[in-house]
């Protein structure tokens, strides 16, 4: 791969950096962030410039573009705000489970009312009782007549009170292991017998939205199953191959603004008469976390690059997810380190990085989980 990004590219960096910059204004970051509100109007502007379906094909209304150029916007967007980047870039959170897996009718009808009509998605997989443990979903998928009805419970899930349509797990058969009988199924969240609640008082992240989900009987037509029954895990893995890279990217942005506001508050901030960046060890710990940012970038890169070209390397997804996250977390730690009782504080920025930067090392599989893929490449079965 060649790592330099074409003038397209460049561009499409540019106006993300621009609009964030613009658009991710003091005020809203703070009301957000305060008060936990998800910035519907923004989300809105965000997808009328396209920044949120860059992926999806062109001929259901997307963009077109890669996985790579999501990366770029979203490096962008968490650079200025991790809440208000998470509330715009994960607003169509879940169509890549229908751009991979989905039939021509459901492409047609769901991803093509997200890029004209600006729906909201979600994927809900996870539960109260399994986390990292995906086999052990316990949501009933259950056939009745021409019809499947949907029982269970969903936590944690992104744009759960906003979204139009959800692709939910749940477990249509017990198979012969536990993670087969899965199976994804699209429900939309007007259905009767749905239910989200927000889920508040988040560490960070604090603008976007997680809810709980409650499926009560909520009958879905045969049509909106994804693939055939008993796929679900399956899909699920291949799925976060090709989004683990966009939260690999998400890091990356986090620990790009904790470092750009370290660098501002150590030349200025004085002790000792001297500005603190003149204190070697201020140098080489922002020389440190900035080389660690520029390689979790390239491995973010690389393995967008591979996604982007259709043979996605689900080790080098992990690579950068883990990472990244752990960069952003050393970085936002740092950042808050240099600041001192300041950084302490809520009025400083630096205490809000160091909030949201935890959950890149959480959501989409924990970092134990994200290793564990890595060693298995590397060992294979033993
Ligand atoms: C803000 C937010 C948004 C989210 N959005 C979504 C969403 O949109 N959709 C969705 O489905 N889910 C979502 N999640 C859920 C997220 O993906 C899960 O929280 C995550 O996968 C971990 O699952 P868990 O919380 O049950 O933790 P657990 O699986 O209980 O893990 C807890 C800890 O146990 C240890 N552990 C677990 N398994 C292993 C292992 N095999 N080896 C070693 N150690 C291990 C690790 O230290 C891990 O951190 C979201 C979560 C949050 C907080």
């Amino acid at each position: 791969m060649d790592f330099k990004l074409t003038e397209e590219q460049e561009d499409i960096r540019r106006a993300a950096r621009e609009f964030a910059e613009k658009e991710f204004t003091k005020e809203l970051i703070e009301e957000c962030d305060r008060e936990e509100k998800y910035p519907m109007e923004l989300v809105k502007k965000a997808r009328k410039l396209g920044f949120s379906t860059l992926k999806i094909p062109e001929e259901y209304g997307g963009m077109g573009l890669t996985l790579l150029e999501e990366c770029l916007v979203t490096e962008e967007f968490y650079r200025v705000s991790p809440g208000l980047g998470n509330a715009c870039m994960s607003s169509t959170f879940g169509t890549e489970l229908l751009e991979l897996f989905g039939s021509e009718e459901q492409k047609e009808k769901y991803l093509r009312w997200v890029t004209e009509k600006d729906a909201i998605s979600a994927m809900a997989s996870t539960e109260p009782g399994a986390g990292s443990d995906v086999a052990s979903v316990k949501t009933k998928i259950v056939k009745e007549g021409d019809e499947w009805v949907i029982n269970g419970t969903k936590t944690f899930i992104t744009n759960g009170t906003v979204c139009d349509f959800v692709l939910v797990l749940g477990r249509t058969f017990e198979g012969k292991k536990r993670h087969e009988g899965l199976t994804f199924a699209i429900v939309e969240s007007k259905w009767k017998g749905f239910k989200a609640t927000k889920i508040k008082n988040k560490l960070g992240l604090r603008a976007s939205d997680t809810a709980e989900i409650v499926l009560k009987d909520v009958r879905v037509p045969e049509e909106n199953i994804l693939g055939q029954p008993g796929q679900g895990f399956y899909q699920l893995m291949e799925f976060f191959n090709h989004t683990r890279p966009r939260v690999a990217a998400q890091g990356v942005g986090i620990a790009q603004g904790a470092l750009e506001l370290a660098i501002s508050y150590v030349k200025q901030r004085k002790q000792f008469d001297q500005p603190i960046a003149s204190f070697q060890h201020t140098q080489f710990k922002l020389a440190e976390i900035a080389t660690r940012i520029q390689a979790a970038r390239l491995l973010t890169w690389q393995a967008a690059w591979y996604c982007s070209i259709g043979k996605a390397r689900p080790e080098l997804s992990s690579m950068a997810k883990w990472f990244a996250g752990e960069t952003a977390v050393m970085a936002a730690d740092w950042c808050v380190q240099f600041h001192g009782g300041y950084g302490y504080i809520g009025e400083y920025p630096a205490e809000r990085y160091y909030r949201d930067a935890k959950i890149v090392e959480i959501y989409e599989g924990v970092k134990e989980i994200q290793k564990q893929i890595i060693a298995r490449q590397l060992l294979g079965k033993i």
